[in-house]
């Protein structure tokens, strides 16, 4: 078996085994987008007409956060398709669902549905590479940054997650809004400028105190939950010359009810391998791919995936190994000698000179 294979090739042969539903739209998803709906006008009516001491309102921010995430993953499914045919409403609804993170549906799936996907760990053309190597090169400030102790740089690039989806988000769209024909570019204006209007004209109307409490922390906090898992998404997988979902994809596994409440978003290669079926049906091939090819699949622990993520460096060396250029220590990456259970790296014995130009993926 050739060490790559196609998402065509892993989905040819599990698709026979699937049911027939599992091809069709799940309107039924879209009670749950409600239901955190509900839970947001109820938290915003709290904040703004009782008076809450600040941990009650604290913890108020915090489940709306949580919706906030919720709500996110919800219009990731719907945006790839899967809850409604029909694009006007899909892009309605996903809308909707990613008004809280400010991210327009036009922009989500030029850059998530036709880029990310599409080139999966490609190291020049996924979108969520984030810092090229010219970066390493070019940016002094990226280089300072590797100059940092590990500990330090590991610590702030974890709390920087509560900030990273939407400061990426808005580098997602200057890099793709001149991509867009002209006719379409006040519309994928429209859907930047309207959120962040709403938003923005919400603390004029409720005062900068409550707004921090339904706005930007729960902001913060979304942004957390959102990203906790895009990291572990690929960040521990190798970079990869053909878009092999078993290769480049981590799914993690988390307890049901957190899989409930963020719409089964752990199950990531099977979502790479079926973008176009429910995450509803995810458990299924989960299934299918264990059975066929239990040494290819990448699955572990939410938290220790984060653990991993946290004691590694996220600069690509040679592809398959992961390089702190500082110490010069080298890590294997998933498939390619990283054992979460005993984390450790190889010293050659010199530090990599930033000319060397390993693959730096984030910072
Ligand atoms: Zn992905
Ligand atoms: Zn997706």
């Amino acid at each position: 078996m050739k060490e790559y294979q196609s998402l065509s090739w892993y989905a040819a042969r599990i698709k026979p085994h699937l049911p027939k539903e599992a091809f069709k739209p799940v309107p039924s998803r879209l009670l749950g987008g409600l239901a955190f709906l509900v839970v947001i006008v109820a938290g915003f009516l709290a904040v703004g007409l009782l008076e809450l001491n600040l941990w009650l309102n604290l913890l108020i921010a915090f489940v709306l956060g949580a919706c906030y995430a919720s709500l996110g993953f919800l219009g990731h499914e719907i945006l790839h398709g899967t809850v409604v045919r029909k694009p006007w409403l899909r892009d309605l609804l996903g809308a909707i669902s990613f008004w809280p993170l400010c991210t327009g549906p036009s922009l989500w799936r030029k850059w998530h549905n036709m880029n990310h996907h599409v080139h999966t760990q490609d190291e020049h053309k996924d979108p969520d590479a984030w810092i090229t190597a010219e970066h390493l090169e070019k940016n002094k400030l990226v280089r300072l940054m590797y100059r940092i102790p590990f500990f330090i740089r590991a610590t702030f690039s974890l709390f920087s997650l509560a900030m990273t989806f939407t400061v990426h988000s808005s580098r997602m769209f200057k890099v793709y809004i001149k991509d867009f024909d002209p006719r379409n570019r006040p519309k994928v204006w429209l859907q930047l400028i309207l959120p962040w209007a709403s938003w923005i004209g919400l603390l004029f109307w409720i005062g900068f105190t409550n707004w921090i409490f339904v706005f930007l922390l729960p902001l913060l906090i979304a942004n957390f939950i959102v990203m906790s898992y895009i990291s572990t998404n690929h960040r521990l997988n190798p970079l990869v010359p053909v878009n092999d979902p078993l290769a480049n994809s981590l799914s993690v596994t988390v307890p049901k009810w957190v899989d409930a409440i963020h719409f089964n978003f752990s199950y990531h290669t099977e979502h790479h391998l079926f973008p176009s079926i429910s995450p509803k049906y995810y458990p299924l091939v989960k299934e299918q791919i264990k059975q066929r090819w239990p040494e290819r699949y990448h699955e572990m622990p939410f938290l220790q995936a984060m653990i991993a993520l946290f004691k590694t460096p996220r600069l690509y060396y040679q592809q398959n190994e992961l390089v702190d250029p500082r110490a010069g220590n080298r890590y294997g990456s998933l498939g390619h000698g990283l054992d979460p259970n005993n984390i450790s790296y190889q010293n050659p014995g010199e530090a990599l000179p930033t000319s060397e130009k390993p693959k730096n993926k984030d910072v």
